[in-house]
């Protein structure tokens, strides 16, 4: 039987970041270094498929420090924590290694500079996110306000309005961001921020992607995890930019090829904590139904790359 035909369109960057190359990198080399097990708090970066390859080579993952045994190594996730969890695992005298996005780390080190010059700090973000909790947790509790729509933006309530700050998570929707931040500088004309917001080079490079591929399709998958809110976002922005089936999806067999029905073009990117091996996994499973042309739609070109260190540090 002849296939049908179909363009098959994408997207260009996709998939891993540095932070998570880095952090499953650490993670990797704590079990070289020390063994199994090696326990993790919070998955590593959101992907079952990680997770799982992970937990496979002795890893385990765990919610909190208080599941983890004193006496072996625990790393924290690319989503970075609060303070007061190597606070802890110090109290504890365990080994602990932060794999936290180093782009994490200067959102945690900008919120702390505000602090220390007496503004009042107000975070852009998604309430629960790890990294929401992390960068929160950075400060006292009760000093940063969250805010997470335009319409949180009337509701806060600053100690003095004129001496305020903010930061953002660093996977939200740049165009979502935008509209918060002017909202925020409306209100508080003196509020002191990023140059524009902490919004990572792979968040923002892979929805201008989506944004460029998303008129040419009839349908749109983004490889990713529910938990991942980069992936989450990706699918946001495909419809908003004229892809009206813009749907997340883990692995091949989670395609719902009854919706596709009579497509002539899909469009495939992936978020920052999917492996190239599932997007291939798709991939192939349109080959095995369409006669597929692929057409890259590139909008960047990343050479971003962190160190991982050579020898992990035990902090003293
Ligand atoms: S998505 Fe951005 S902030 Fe998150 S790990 Fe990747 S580079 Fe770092």
């Amino acid at each position: 039987m002849t296939k049908p035909p179909l363009t098959l369109y994408l997207a260009a960057p996709r998939g891993f970041c540095a932070g998570v190359d880095r952090a499953i990198k650490i993670v990797e080399m704590a079990l070289q270094k020390w063994g199994a097990p090696v326990y993790v708090r919070h998955e590593i970066v959101h992907n079952k498929y990680v997770v799982d390859s992970l937990r496979d080579k002795g890893a385990v993952f765990v919610e909190e420090l208080d599941e983890c045994p004193d006496d072996r190594p625990v790393i924290f996730s690319a989503h970075g924590v609060p303070k007061a969890v190597p606070a802890e695992a110090a109290k504890r005298e365990m080994i602990y290694v932060d794999a936290t996005c180093p782009l994490v780390s200067k959102v945690h080190i900008e919120a702390a500079r505000h602090h220390e010059n007496g503004l009042q700090m107000i975070m852009i973000g998604h309430e629960g996110h790890p990294e929401t909790i992390g960068t929160m947790g950075q400060l006292p509790e009760g000093e940063v306000l969250l805010v997470e729509t335009v319409a949180d933006v009337a509701k806060v309530d600053a100690r003095d309005p004129e001496r305020l700050a903010f930061v953002t998570q660093t996977t939200l929707s740049v165009d979502d961001t935008i509209d918060i931040v002017a909202a925020l500088h409306a209100r508080f004309p003196k509020i002191v921020g990023p140059h524009k917001e902490d919004i990572c080079y792979a968040t923002t490079n892979r929805q201008e992607a989506v944004k460029a591929m998303a008129p040419k399709c009839d349908a749109m998958l983004v490889v990713g995890a529910p938990n991942s809110s980069n992936s989450r976002r990706l699918v946001e922005v495909g419809s908003k930019a004229g892809c009206a089936y813009s749907q997340l999806v883990q692995r091949a067999p989670d395609i719902d090829w009854r919706a596709l029905d009579g497509i002539a073009s899909i469009g495939i990117t992936a978020g920052a904590s999917a492996p190239e091996e599932l997007i291939n996994e798709v991939i192939d499973a349109f080959r095995d139904r369409y006669e597929v042309t692929v057409e890259m739609v590139e909008t960047a070109v990343e050479n971003v790359e962190f160190k991982v260190p050579r020898v992990l540090r035990v902090p003293a």
